[in-house]
């Protein structure tokens, strides 16, 4: 896989204020605003490109985001104010979307009536969440009506777990409305921001010693002294014990790393010209038969590609089968809504599988019943020195790639505060 932008990086400096591990949207972002404040950065990357859960590929030479794509929550996501800055090529993300049952378009009224589901789910969640003690997110859900299922399945994917797994807490703080696209791709679009760098690819980090003065941030190709580290590795990666702490984490710390459950969303990239969708980047419902994907974005970028979504159960269904089990599955869902003779030109390009890739091992981190505060607690850093970003650590954006943005921001922000009060700091004040 070979991403469409590779940013220009520079050269490591031998001796930095601040190592920033992974090279994804926080990571970027806060490389940025540690190099703006003046400190000296080294950013180390496993993977031998940068964007983390954020990449985008050329299909037919069209650029296709194989991770995050949409730009959610328009009005508080800092990668749509920087890319209205930037006068990169933003556009809205359509509200309306298609409704078929059994290859037929559904009225207006079918799509009113879910649209109304909801709503109802929404106001059922955030009045469920005043109360002081935390349940499942699905637990309120139930008395909505006959359109409860179809909610909690797509609430649920987009959520990467089922919603009898999510706190109740958590839910209503994530903001999913006025989102946009940007063309040309999100992980592109993260690649230009990481022009000039100073990032090293294929550099794992599997040591954090903070037991001095500073942190000692060890590699397999060695060791880099640092004043402070930014640990942006997914919440799963670290419970997975990729980077051992010595001494171990602080209890608060390590309860709340641990705190976190994977959530899992796959797309399975289809090429379709002759596809029945109409319209640019239509979220898009199929139902009323035997298999019922959650969730397909049709005719991306106004281009004949589309994603099917793949929830945890669907994507696990597919995990120790041959490689050619998830274009099979969403062969057989196209088939079973409009017919064979309409998929003779469906080609199924890729199926993503981030919950088994060692870097990520999840999609996003989800929060269990019980377990909402810990976002929160990933924000005060071990030893003032020991640092946390990344997606699972936004309140309001969590799961997202400007989540991820906002947090590689703050904590950058609050490492500079903490390195200017400390004397003989070499800062550009
Ligand atoms: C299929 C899919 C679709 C999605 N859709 C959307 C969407 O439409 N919109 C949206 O906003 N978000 C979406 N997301 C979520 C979004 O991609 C993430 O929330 C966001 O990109 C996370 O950014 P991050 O910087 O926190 O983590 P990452 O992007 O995972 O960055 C962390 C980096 O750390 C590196 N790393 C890990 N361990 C180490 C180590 N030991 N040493 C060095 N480096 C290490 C990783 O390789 C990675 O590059 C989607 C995710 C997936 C998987």
């Amino acid at each position: 896989m070979k991403p469409v932008h590779t940013p220009h990086l520079t050269d490591l400096p031998a001796d930095p204020d601040v190592v920033v591990v992974g090279a994804g949207s926080a990571g970027i972002a806060a490389a940025r605003a540690l190099l703006a404040a003046g400190l000296s950065v080294a950013v180390l990357e496993a993977r031998d490109r940068i964007g983390g859960r954020a990449v985008t590929t050329a299909f037919r030479g069209h650029p296709v985001d194989l991770g995050a794509h949409w730009l959610h929550a328009g009005p508080i996501n800092p990668l749509v104010k920087l890319g209205l800055a930037r006068g990169e090529k933003l556009r809205h993300a359509p509200t309306g979307g298609h409704t078929f049952v059994r290859g037929r378009q559904a009225p207006p009224a079918a799509r009113a009536a879910l649209d109304r589901a909801f709503d109802l789910a929404d106001r059922a969640m955030t009045l469920g969440a005043q109360r002081p003690e935390d349940r499942s997110a699905q637990s309120v859900l139930t008395p909505i009506g006959p359109h409860a299922q179809r909610v909690i399945a797509i609430h649920g994917l987009v959520s990467g777990r089922p919603l009898d797994e999510v706190s109740l807490h958590d839910f209503p703080s994530s903001e999913y409305a006025h989102n946009w696209f940007i063309t040309g791709g999100l992980g592109a679009y993260l690649a230009r921001l990481a022009e000039g760098l100073p990032i090293r690819l294929g550099t794992a980090v599997d040591g954090i010693d903070w037991s001095g003065p500073g942190v000692r941030v060890s590699t397999a190709s060695g060791t880099l002294q640092a004043r402070a580290v930014l640990v942006t590795a997914p919440m799963a990666v670290l419970q997975a014990g990729a980077i051992r702490f010595s001494p171990g984490l602080p209890p608060g710390l390590q309860e709340a790393v641990q705190a976190f459950t994977q959530g899992v969303y796959e797309h399975v990239i289809l090429h379709w010209p002759g596809s029945p969708f109409r319209g640019p980047d239509r979220l898009t419902q199929l139902s009323g038969t035997r298999l019922e994907p959650p969730g397909l974005l049709t005719n991306i970028d106004g281009a004949p590609f589309h994603f099917l979504e793949l929830d945890l159960e669907r994507a696990r269904a597919l995990d120790g089968r041959d490689p050619h089990a998830p274009a099979r599955f969403a062969r057989a869902v196209m088939a079973g809504q409009f017919g064979y003779r309409a998929i003779r030109d469906l080609q199924v390009l890729a199926a993503t599988a981030w919950r088994n890739d060692p870097w990520s091992r999840a999609s996003w981190a989800v929060i269990p019943p019980g377990k909402a505060p810990a976002r929160e607690a990933l924000k005060t850093p071990a030893g003032e020195r020991v640092w946390f970003a990344g997606e699972a650590l936004s309140r309001e954006q969590w799961g997202t790639a400007g989540g991820a943005w906002e947090e590689g921001t703050r904590a950058a922000g609050e490492m500079v505060a903490r390195l200017r009060k400390i004397p003989g700091t070499p800062l550009d004040l």
